[in-house]
C-alpha cells in the first residue's frame, strides 16, 4: 500500500507521483483514492484526462467499479496550465495517451508547488513502454506499480494482451478487448526477441524453459 507523506502544515512542496500498470490493475481506483483523500482535507483538486478516452462519460474519470470523480477532458498537456490555477493537487488519468510534452508539463506544475498524481498504462499491448509514462516514472518522486492477475495462470500480470484484431495503438476498451497476462503467458504468445542478429538466439538459450 502506498502511504502518502504527511502534510507538514507549512508550505507544501510539489511532487510527481506515478501510478502505473496493466489494464485491470486498479490504477484509476488508486488515483481516485488519493484524490478523494486530498479533497477531504479541503485541498483543491482538479483531474484531467485526454479527450481520446471517451468511454462511459465525457467528464468523469471512471474506474471499472463505477467509483467516479469529476474530470476535465483536455486535448493536449499544455491545456492543463491554464486550468490548474490555484490548485493544490492535479490528477491525470489515462496519461499514456498524451504526448511526451506531458513530462515537461507535470514537472513545471510540480516545480510550482503542485502535487501531481499521474495514472496510466506503463506498457502498450505489445509490451513496449507507453507514451510519456517512462519519462514521468524517471522524473517522479514516487512510482507505484500495480498489477492485475493473469487470466491464464493466476500469476501476477503486467501485460495488457489485446484480444481484438484492431491495429491501432489507441484502442480504449474493456474486458472484451483486453486480458491481463503474466510475463510467461504473454511471451508464449509473442516471441519477444529479434533473432536476426544472433543475440536473440543466444539469450533464448540462456533462459531455460522460455517459450518460443
Ligand atoms: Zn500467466
Amino acid at each position: 500500500m502506498f502511504i502518502e507523506s504527511a502534510p507538514s502544515g507549512v508550505e507544501r512542496s510539489g511532487s510527481i507521483e506515478v501510478i502505473c500498470g496493466s489494464m485491470f490493475s486498479g490504477k484509476t481506483e488508486e488515483l481516485i483514492r488519493r484524490l478523494k483523500r486530498a479533497s477531504y482535507a479541503r485541498q483543491k483538486v482538479e483531474i484531467f484526462k485526454p479527450t481520446v478516452d471517451d468511454r462511459y462519460d465525457d467528464s468523469n474519470v471512471v474506474s471499472h467499479d463505477k467509483n467516479t470523480i469529476h474530470s476535465t477532458p483536455v486535448s493536449k498537456p499544455k491545456d492543463i496550465f491554464a486550468l490548474a490555477n490555484n490548485i493544490d493537487v492535479v490528477g491525470i488519468d489515462e496519461a499514456q495517451f498524451f504526448d511526451d510534452s506531458l513530462v515537461e508539463v507535470c514537472n513545471y506544475l510540480a516545480n510550482k508547488g503542485i502535487r501531481v498524481i499521474v495514472a496510466g498504462l506503463d506498457m502498450d499491448y505489445l509490451g513496449k513502454p507507453f507514451g510519456p509514462i517512462p519519462g514521468l516514472m524517471a522524473t517522479a518522486e514516487s512510482v507505484t506499480k500495480v498489477h492485475a492477475i493473469c487470466v491464464k495462470c493466476g500469476n501476477i500480470a503486467n501485460h495488457s494482451h489485446r484480444i481484438s484484431v484492431e491495429d491501432t495503438l489507441v484502442v480504449v476498451g474493456e474486458s472484451q478487448e483486453y486480458e491481463p497476462l503474466c510475463r510467461s503467458c504473454f511471451s508464449a504468445l509473442f516471441p519477444p526477441l529479434d533473432v536476426s542478429d544472433g543475440i536473440g538466439n543466444k539469450i533464448k538459450r540462456e533462459l531455460p524453459g522460455r517459450p518460443g
